[in-house]
């Protein structure tokens, strides 16, 4: 069953049995979610540059300036060159399973990541991106060192040096239990790496990063994140998974940086659904649907 076909099957499943997942694709959501706290900010010279560990943003109200398709910065958000690129299909990915320690969190995590990355690596070949594979670290404790400075979130994506994902002691707070947690996590940091490959994270950096284009930047990565999720052939079969997770709906909360329930829920929805980058533009919603 293709991942289309997948996803519209599950157009009839309910908002709630879909949102758990947003716990740890939305990761430092999952942070939010789970009520890990304590993400530090990177520091200021790469402000933009790290996601899943920004500091809440300032509350300006954001708006597309007008003749914003003629921006280079505002074409990339709201009109990329990738967004008519179809979605690849993951194969050979490993499947749903949960970790009790940090080797098995490792073990797995590289393992989807590498699935992903084969996924990603056509495509981005073809549009002449940086297809070089990047690094997955596993960290102990609550703080790492990265390029993009010292961390303390569950998860992050950080740009710098060509990118990498840092996977924390406390992502393992859902992925002791939830068997779709390290593919969520994987893939949602992952959709980082494609947003900074695209040039959308620079961009939204350039024209300031408010809360609310944070959100954007966020959205878009749990749309992506959940669509890679659709075109998994590992996970088609699990959706089981997805039903019994109904308990941690219970302690889901809002995040101002990777959005509210109903739009973490909608743009799961939206990329389940999904065909093609462009499917997760999330620079020309409404308002409304990134809060
Ligand atoms: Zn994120």
């Amino acid at each position: 069953m293709t991942g289309r076909t997948r996803a519209a099957s599950r157009r009839s499943r309910t908002t709630a049995a879909l949102l758990p997942w947003s716990v740890p694709l939305a990761l430092v959501g999952a942070s939010a979610t789970l009520g890990v706290e304590g993400c530090a900010p990177p520091p200021t010279a790469v402000q933009g540059q790290a996601t899943d560990c920004a500091s809440r943003a300032h509350d300006d109200p954001w708006t597309p300036p007008a003749g914003a398709e003629s921006d280079p910065d505002w074409a990339t958000l709201i009109d990329n060159a990738l967004y008519p690129a179809e979605l690849p299909d993951l194969t050979g990915c490993p499947a749903p399973a949960t970790a009790a320690t940090m080797s098995g969190l490792e073990a797995q995590a590289t393992r989807q990541l590498d699935c992903v990355q084969d996924a990603w690596r056509p495509l981005l070949e073809s549009a002449g991106l940086d297809a070089a594979e990047i690094p997955l670290h596993v960290y102990p404790g609550e703080h790492a060192d990265t390029p993009c400075g010292t961390i303390s979130c569950p998860a992050v994506y950080c740009a710098e040096d060509g990118g990498g994902i840092w996977l924390g002691e406390a992502s393992l707070d859902s992925a002791t239990w939830f068997a779709l947690g390290i593919k969520g996590v994987v893939n949602h940091e992952y959709a980082h790496h494609l947003q900074s490959l695209i040039g959308v994270l620079d961009a939204q950096h350039r024209i300031g990063a408010t809360s609310e284009s944070v959100r954007r930047v966020e959205l878009q990565a749990t749309c992506l994140g959940y669509a890679m999720i659709a075109h998994d052939d590992r996970v088609a079969d699990h959706l089981d998974l997805v039903e019994s997770s109904d308990p941690l709906l219970g302690s889901l909360l809002a995040d101002d940086v990777h959005g509210s329930r109903d739009s973490v829920a909608q743009w799961a929805l939206t990329g389940l659904d999904a065909r093609t980058l462009g499917d997760c533009n999330t620079w020309l919603a409404a308002a409304g649907a990134v809060s």
